[in-house]
């Protein structure tokens, strides 16, 4: 039978599967005291989005570009000093006192350990880029592996020559795609795979040549779902221009409208996906109440992650097995309350990396037996240890993550304005976080709405002047590659601010609860994984997609 729970945030009731509870036990945690919406939340405090600036190492002064506010708590290191001996993280450590709260010696022992100025590794000619692994000439992007010449992306994974994607897999040459695999030369379009040479599509997949299409497997020719021969499909698609703004707009819309009306939504989005519950999983087997994951088993309430297995309540997740309860964790066993860290047999860990049998350390590489970052031999470690869990636990602080002030950056620049905008100043601040109340005021440059309409009149000093967007007002340029891009592909100049493209283009992802719904086709109740306020009239239950369109 469920266990019921109430969440002691929202007073939202949540339940606790019998599966789910082995879960627990397996990973040893203890059961959550909140639901899955104000744990991700609490997660994300520690997922900073930032905005990219200019700063200088606090040890050296070196120039650097970071995401990491200005306002940081913590000194910034540039990530090539803080992998190297010149500093020892050691030196900062604190002898325990039983008689202050765990979680507040742990946050003055974060707020004097340098943190890197951005994660990741192994990258070229990569400077303006956060949790970039293994790239080369990127610009501008986040959460990204293997990429090449990509600017403006986030969450891509092995792609090459592309501009403004979210969430993609192995594309090249596309511009404006989300989730979508293995595909070259798409633009402006959605949940597809392995598609060339088209735009505007909605779960294609094998297409060729199509335009403003949906639902579509193997074909080409086709605009709006109609077929053509080839040559009244080239005279067809001179009526869509995307070299001009408002021509680009009007298809924009148009794509929004048939969106809502006539696409054919998956009530999930799950590819070569078995037992499992939630959406954008692809290879995943036995995960539930799972969201935007791959490759991946027996995981419960985890959001963005890839090979993991069993794993519960976690915000980011890679490599990793057997853990719980952490933001951003990567290449762990059992690890556990702990952010941007990968480790083994540890617990409470702040932004280190391949430790073992570790409590409540920050900043600390291949180390073992520590706690508050002094060393102590394996049996002094463990019984302090357990010290200070019991201690911990006469607090009220075992079990629980990271408090909301050991949060890496102020809440409205972290990842949360993606999943979850709506989390309030007044909530964030009464958990004790943080938030950016500044503004950006007297910022000179040219109003887009002032740009010439079609790409063809923009000129290449358009690169050296600031552009003003006009949802945030927030200053950004066009980068001269962008620009030899949009003109090699005839495609109007963007008009907003890459990171509200960033967002936007993810929210469409982020939906974590379900919505009830009736299938399309057969009337059966179901659960899709799209807000109503969305207005989509046509989802589909999982086997009447099957059989209607894949
Ligand atoms: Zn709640
Ligand atoms: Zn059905």
């Amino acid at each position: 039978m469920d266990t019921q729970k109430v969440c002691e945030h929202c007073q939202t009731r949540f339940t606790i599967s019998p599966d789910e509870l082995s879960m627990y036990e397996k990973v040893a945690i203890p059961l959550p005291t909140q639901c899955f919406s104000c744990r991700m939340k609490h997660y994300f405090a520690f997922w900073p989005f930032g905005k990219f600036r200019k700063g200088t190492s606090d040890l050296s002064g070196e120039n650097l570009i970071t995401i990491l506010p200005a306002s940081a708590r913590y000194p910034i290191y540039t990530s090539s000093e803080w992998f190297s001996d010149a500093w020892d993280p050691m030196s900062f450590g604190l002898t325990y006192d039983p008689s202050r709260s765990f979680f507040d010696q742990l946050k003055e022992l974060q707020e004097k350990v340098p943190r890197p100025h951005q994660q990741g590794a192994q990258n070229t000619n990569s400077d303006w880029c956060d949790d970039a692994w293994e790239c080369k000439n990127c610009y501008l992007s986040r959460s990204i592996a293997r990429s090449e010449n990509l600017s403006y992306g986030y969450r891509a994974f092995d792609t090459k020559d592309s501009i403004d994607i979210s969430h993609v897999f192995n594309l090249d040459n596309c511009y404006e795609c989300t989730y979508t695999f293995n595909s070259f030369n798409v633009l402006f379009s959605r949940n597809c795979r392995d598609c060339m040479d088209s735009q505007f599509l909605y779960d294609c997949r094998n297409c060729t040549n199509c335009t403003m299409c949906w639902n579509l497997r193997g074909k080409q020719y086709c605009i709006e779902n109609k077929q053509y021969s080839k040559e009244e499909y080239v005279e067809k698609l001179k009526e869509y221009d995307l070299s001009s703004n408002k021509s680009l707009e009007k298809l924009k819309e148009r794509y929004e409208e048939i969106l809502k009306k006539d696409f054919v939504h998956r009530q999930n989005f799950t590819l070569n996906t078995y037992n499992s519950e939630g959406t954008y999983l692809a290879n995943c087997n036995n995960c539930h109440n799972v969201f935007s994951f791959e490759d991946s088993e027996n995981c419960y309430d985890c959001l963005r992650g890839r090979t993991a297995t069993d794993c519960i309540d976690m915000l980011g997740c890679w490599q990793i097995e057997l853990s719980g309860r952490n933001s951003c964790a990567t290449a762990g066993y059992q690890l556990k309350y702990s952010s941007w860290s990968d480790g083994r047999y540890s617990e409470y860990l702040d932004q280190c990396a391949e430790v073992e049998y570790c409590f409540g350390c920050v900043g600390l590489r291949k180390k073992k037996y520590c706690i508050l970052n002094k060393q102590y031999t394996k049996e002094e470690y463990e019984s302090l240890r357990e010290t200070i869990i019991s201690d911990m636990r006469a607090r009220n602080e075992y079990g629980q993550f990271l408090p909301y002030n050991m949060g890496l950056c102020p809440y409205n620049l972290t990842t949360a304005q993606i999943y979850f905008p709506e989390v309030s100043r007044e909530f964030v601040l009464s958990q004790g976080g943080y938030w950016d109340d500044s503004r950006e005021d007297h910022i000179e440059g040219i109003a887009t709405n002032d740009l010439p309409d079609s790409i063809h009149d923009i000129s290449g000093s358009i690169s050296k002047q600031a552009l003003i967007c006009p949802v945030t007002g927030w200053r950004f340029n066009i980068a001269p590659d962008e620009l030899a891009f949009l003109k090699r592909k005839n495609i109007a100049l963007p008009r907003v601010h890459f990171d509200v493209r960033t967002k936007s283009r993810m929210r469409l992802l982020a939906p974590t609860q379900g919505e009830n719904y009736s299938c399309f086709y057969c009337s059966k109740n179901i659960v899709g994984y799209y807000p109503r306020s969305w207005g989509y009239e046509n989802v589909s239950c999982e086997d009447c997609y099957k059989s209607n369109i894949s």
